[in-house]
């Protein structure tokens, strides 16, 4: 099982495809828990549930306080909200209501916390929920001699509400692993396993508005395998493929973790060097090139030409590409095998 520590429960990771619908709905239930609350508060001065009452206007008050950041969703009171305004529902609506319509309630909440929490996360809050509905069940038990609703309705509950959880759960399990595959399949190349063209490029225009913001710089080097065409036709197609995944192997391993690598073209590759001037990039390269004229064993030796551009201020990830393009074609053109910079 995998590591999971306390924190992780309250830090909301929303999944990126689901992304945008998913604020949009948290957006909305924050705009309708507002109204919510105030009228439960009222209701519950109201009836003398003056317990409820305060803790209520605590939740609202926190609501208020967050509520840009639970807007935005983009921290832990989020999620701290989520399971805090639950429990107290829970514990309005297990002490205040006894009407057997309200257990419907409950049945939508294994799929509303799944979906926004994600399945680890979403299971620890239906299971703190499961906990604190037993508690309050038991002590209404104890303290009325009945249950807060009749055993039929109950029993009925609880079997609904396991299904919903398992088949949920399953369903969610069943979309990570598809959503997983699609994205290995869009954003990493099958053959070398660096960067697509298109995740690169994404990569890029990040990091071009993150250094625009922090004014800080980043380096892009291009390379291309000299005479890719000659090894292809002496060795064939698939030895050929087998030195682009050795070449890109090799060019990993001489970089640091921090560093992005695309295939951008057939045997052409980028590298992003973020935090590193025109000289350190140069000096990058230069390793990436030596460590390619040591091929794996079993491939043919072969060398790559490289071009060097840093960031300056206006740059579009068109405007640097052409510059590292140039310096790439300046190094084929002073016969191949070496570094330039533009
Ligand atoms: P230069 O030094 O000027 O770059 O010469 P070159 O032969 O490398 O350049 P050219 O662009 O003429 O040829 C590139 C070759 O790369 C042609 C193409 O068939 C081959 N190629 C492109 N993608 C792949 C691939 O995925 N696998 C294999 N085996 N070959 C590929
Ligand atoms: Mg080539
Ligand atoms: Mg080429």
């Amino acid at each position: 099982m995998r590591h999971m520590n306390w924190r992780s429960l309250f830090i909301p990771k929303l999944h990126p495809v689901y992304d945008r619908y998913r604020i949009v709905l948290l957006r909305v239930l924050l705009v309708v828990v507002l109204p919510l609350l105030a009228t439960e508060i009222v209701a519950a001065f109201y009836l003398g549930e003056m317990l409820i009452g305060y803790v209520e206007l605590a939740t609202l008050a926190l609501v208020a306080v967050f509520f840009k950041t639970l807007w935005k969703q983009t921290h832990l009171a989020g999620n701290v909200f989520i399971v805090f305004s639950t429990l107290i529902s829970v514990t309005a609506v297990v002490v205040a209501l006894e009407s057997p319509a309200i257990l419907l309630f409950f049945l939508a909440l294994p799929t509303f916390y799944i979906y926004f929490l994600g399945l680890r996360k979403g299971l620890a809050v239906i299971f703190i929920l499961v906990v604190v509905l037993c508690v309050s069940t038991v002590s209404f038990y104890l303290g009325n001699g009945h249950l807060p609703w009749p055993q039929e309705n109950l029993i009925f509950a609880v079997l609904v509400f396991i299904y919903i959880t398992v088949f949920t759960a399953a369903f969610e399990r069943t979309n990570k692993h598809l959503l997983a595959g699609v994205r290995e399949k869009a954003e990493k190349d099958e053959l070398t396993k660096v960067s697509t063209r298109r995740t690169f490029m994404e990569l890029l225009e990040y990091e071009l508005k993150r250094v625009r913001r922090t004014q800080g710089t980043f380096s892009l080097v291009l390379w291309d395998v000299d005479h890719f065409k000659r090894i292809n036709d002496t060795h064939g197609h698939l030895v050929g493929d087998e030195v682009l995944r050795a070449i890109t192997e090799t060019c990993v391993a001489s970089l640091r973790g921090s560093d992005i690598v695309g295939r951008v073209g057939g045997e052409e590759f980028a590298c992003l060097l973020p935090d590193t001037g025109k000289e350190a990039a140069v000096h990058v390269a230069e390793k990436i090139r030596q460590a390619i004229a040591r091929p794996r064993p079993d491939t043919p030796c072969c060398s790559i030409s490289l071009g060097v551009a840093e960031y300056s201020p206006g740059d579009t990830p068109e405007t640097l590409f052409q510059r590292a393009d140039q310096a790439l074609y300046a190094a084929k053109a002073a016969g191949r095998d070496c570094v330039m910079s533009g």
